[in-house]
């Protein structure tokens, strides 16, 4: 079985597009989500009908929760917050539902999933380092948390009681290891490679792999200027960042 793990599409239809074109290509029979699906981009309802369509199962960002109204946006960014205003005014009744019935957490037979960390996941808190990680490790029960939320990839890895950080796009997984496998942003890396982020995971093979895939940029910086969305939404897209 070859799972493909997506998170932080952030309602960008041509990056989500040209995602789930590249794992069906490469063989995934599974597609999960880990949040933040809508808000920044103009294409929030087509963004979770593309999910419906190929069942792909998610769990709630931070996003998907202000716009349901379950979270106090006030400290998002201005255009974070402007976002989240448009995207609550855009949305079919029937998508806001989608996203208010969202779970926080979910796992399978081989992986945990969350958007930003397992030990308070309603309180999207970035783990991006060893300290923050310590919690999260000691939670998993299976070999491998997948995360997203802080929109760069990278792999924390605990072994022998110490925990390190991979930047490496393969890894080979040890058994005697745990792995926390941030999969980056479909919609809006903030890396500095403007390319789509997502990742492939064989548990029969002990592989994963970071996959980065080109979309139509400009189309979706279009749709973003249309839309009447902050503009710097749009220009963030060509740098990454
Ligand atoms: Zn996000």
């Amino acid at each position: 079985m070859r799972y493909a793990i997506i998170s932080d599409i952030h309602s960008n239809l041509e990056a989500l597009q040209a995602v789930l074109k590249d794992a069906r290509d490469q063989g995934a029979r599974r597609i999960y989500c880990l949040g933040d699906i809508v808000g920044y981009g103009a294409n929030p309802n087509e963004c979770i009908e593309e999910l419906e369509k190929y069942k792909v199962q998610c769990v709630a960002g931070n996003h998907d929760w202000a716009v349901a109204g379950k979270l106090n946006y006030e400290h998002f960014t201005d255009e974070g917050r402007a976002a989240i205003d448009w995207t609550k005014t855009a949305l079919k009744i029937s998508h806001l539902e989608y996203l208010k019935n969202l779970n926080l957490s979910m796992q399978n037979d081989d992986m945990n999933m969350v958007h930003a960390n397992l030990h308070y996941p309603d309180q999207f808190i970035y783990l991006k380092d060893s300290t923050q990680a310590q919690d999260t490790f000691y939670l998993m029960d299976k070999k491998v948390c997948f995360i997203g939320h802080t929109h760069v990839p990278q792999t924390l890895v605990f072994q022998d009681g110490m925990i390190t950080i991979s930047k490496l796009t393969e890894i080979t997984l040890l058994r005697e290891n745990k792995y926390i496998v941030n999969v980056g942003s479909v919609g809006q890396p903030r890396d500095g490679n403007p390319f789509a982020s997502y990742c492939l995971y064989d548990p029969d093979l002990e592989r994963i792999q970071i996959k980065r895939i080109a979309y139509d940029i400009p189309l979706t910086q279009k749709s973003i200027y249309e839309s009447g969305l902050p503009t710097v939404l749009a220009k963030r897209l060509e740098v990454g960042e």
